[in-house]
Parts: structure tokens; sequence; C-alpha cells
């Protein structure tokens, strides 16, 4: 099955160009990073992905699927299986866990087959056990109210264990670089590691080397001023690590003053 391939994509917020031309091909069963200095549009790349509306695409093809979803709803892209996980998710009070997965989940459901009944309640919590035992996480979890009072590694288990139940074929995951402990950064790899198999493409969005000491991409690309200028494997982010983004700067300065 396909993926998604995003082609020549320009993306402005406020009139101001943020991404200027990204390309990339991400694949089920493909584990993607993007790295870059702060500032050079990786966030914007994920929000563009799922239809935030202060994000204009001006430009390029989002191909999902076989679809162009450039025109797309951000729930309609997330039926279609497309998952970005916020990196600031909102609280809803009074709406536990289990009863939001149910929602997502059956909506998901009824995208695929306008005639699924959804999924019966014992069916559902039999699947959700089994999900956070993969993640090793405590059954009581399904039963508080949705980001309320959760501690940031909460809120990531919370993320994850979406992503587990919706089952993406394509998810991103931005890392942005506040307020990510150890805790939080080990409860995201040991996630995606759980779930990652050849229906799932995972993107994860870094400034920082260290996750991928826990995540093992198979391709790593780096974005620099709105673009992806260097792709590669596992061995460019080392150079990071070891370098910083100082040759990146060096080496495309021209690009970002022409
Ligand atoms: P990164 O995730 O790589 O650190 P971002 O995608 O968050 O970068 O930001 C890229 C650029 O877009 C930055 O120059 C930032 O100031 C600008 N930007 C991001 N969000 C907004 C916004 N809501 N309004 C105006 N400018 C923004
Ligand atoms: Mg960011």
């Amino acid at each position: 099955m396909s993926g998604l391939t995003i082609k020549n994509l320009h993306v402005s917020i406020e009139g101001k160009e943020i991404l200027k031309g990204v390309n990339l091909e991400i694949k089920k069963g493909e584990i993607h990073a993007i790295m870059g200095p702060n500032g050079t549009g990786k966030s914007t790349l994920a929000y563009a992905m799922m239809g935030h509306p202060s994000y204009e695409i001006t430009e390029g093809e989002i191909i999902f699927e076989g679809q162009n979803i450039v025109e797309m709803a951000t729930d309609e892209r997330s039926r279609l299986g497309l998952f970005l996980a916020f990196q600031y998710p909102v609280a809803i009070p009074g709406v536990t866990v289990a009863n939001f997965l149910r929602t997502a989940l059956n909506a998901r459901r009824r995208a695929k087959n306008p005639e699924d009944k959804g999924i019966s309640i014992l069916d559902f919590r039999k699947m959700l056990k089994e999900k956070m035992d993969l993640l090793q996480m405590d059954h009581a979890f399904a039963g508080r109210y949705l980001n309320e009072g959760f501690s940031g590694g909460e809120k990531k288990r919370a993320e994850i264990l979406q992503m587990a139940t919706l089952k993406p074929s394509i998810a991103f995951l931005d890392e942005t670089d506040s307020g990510l402990d150890i805790d939080a950064l080990r409860i995201v790899s040991e996630g995606v590691n759980a779930l990652a198999d050849e229906n799932l493409g995972v993107v994860v969005i870094t400034h920082y080397q260290r996750l991928l000491n826990h995540i093992k991409p198979n391709y790593v690309h780096i974005m620099f001023d709105g673009r992806i200028v260097e792709s590669g494997g596992p061995e460019l982010a080392l150079r990071l690590e070891e370098l910083g983004y100082d040759w990146v700067r060096e080496k495309y300065k021209e690009v970002v003053a022409a």
C-alpha cells in the first residue's frame, strides 16, 4: 500500500513563507527522522500535514493513500489514517481516555466502512487492555479524564495509546524542544518501537539526536530554512550529534541568502 508523498510543499503563516518546497516520501513500515535547527519549519510541516487553518499551503501537493489531501479537513485526514501527536494536548474534563478513544476509533472505522456499527464495549475494553499491556500502562489510566492533571509523561502515554488504538498508517510525532524530559523521551521511543510494523510509517521530528538513541530511523532528513537539505541514514544523525548544526548552516547559507 502507498504511504505519504509530499511534493514541492510551500507553506505560509500570516503571509510569510515558512516552507519553501519540501519533498518527502514516507512508506508504511519506515521510520523517518526530521531534524534541524530551531525555527527551520519542522513543526510547520507537522501542522500543515494535519491541515491546521493558520498554515496556508500556497503550492505543492500532499498525496496520501492515492489522494491529494491539501483541501481536506483535519478530521477527514485523521479518518483516512494520518496521525499527529500534539506537543501540548488539551485537557477534556468529563471525557475519559477510554470514551475518547472509542469515539475516535468508531469514527475511523466508519470512514473505512459507512455500514460499520462501531466496536462493542466488550471488544473495545479487551482491545484497550491489550494495547495498555503492550505499552506497559496501568489499566486505571483508561478511566481518567483525558489529559486532566496528567504529567508530561502521562500525556505522552495518552498520545501513544491513541496511536495504538487508531492504528494510523502514517504518524507524525513532533517532539519540539521544550519540556522533553528523559522520561517522556523513553515513553515515546518505547511506544514507537512497540507499534512500528509494516502497516505504520512514522515521522519523528526532533531537534535533538538523543531521541534517536532509542528510536532507530531508517532515514534521517535535515531541514534548514524551510527545505529538506540533506537526507541519509542513521549516520546523518550521528554526524549531527558530533558536529552540531554549524556545518549545515555553513553549507547552506547561500540557499538562505538567495
Ligand atoms: P521548528 O519546529 O523547526 O523549530 P517552526 O515550524 O516552529 O520551526 O517555525 C518556523 C518559523 O515559522 C519560525 O521562524 C517561526 O517564528 C515561524 N512561526 C511558527 N509559528 C508561527 C505563527 N503561529 N505565527 C507566525 N510565525 C510563526
Ligand atoms: Mg518545532
